[in-house]
C-alpha cells in the first residue's frame, strides 16, 4: 500500500499521529516508505521530530524550575521554623 496521488499531502496528515505511534502497521509502513524515497518530507518529518525534541526538554526545564522552587520554599520554611524554636 502507498500514498498515491497527493503523497506529500497524505504523508503531512499522517505526521502528527506517526509521533503519537497511532498508526496502523500498514500506514505506518507507507508513512516510512514515503519518508524514504521523498526528501521533502523526510526533512519535514526530522523538523517535527526535533521540534518535539525542544518541546520536551522545555517542558521538563520548567517541571525542574517548578520542583526547585517548591524546594526553596521548603527549606526557607524549615529555616524559620527553627528561628521560631529558640
Ligand atoms: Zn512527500
Amino acid at each position: 500500500m502507498g500514498f498515491g496521488n497527493n503523497a506529500c499531502v497524505k504523508f503531512r496528515r499522517l505526521l502528527e499521529d506517526a509521533l503519537d505511534g497511532n498508526l496502523s502497521p500498514e500506514e505506518y509502513r507507507a508513512f516510512i516508505k514515503h519518508a524514504t524515497f521523498c526528501p521533502a518530507c523526510h526533512r519535514k518529518l526530522r523538523g517535527e521530530i526535533m521540534f518535539r525534541k525542544l518541546l520536551q526538554k522545555a517542558f521538563n526545564k520548567k517541571q525542574e524550575e517548578l520542583f526547585k522552587d517548591k524546594a526553596q520554599r521548603l527549606i526557607v520554611s524549615i529555616k524559620q521554623m527553627i528561628h521560631q524554636q529558640r
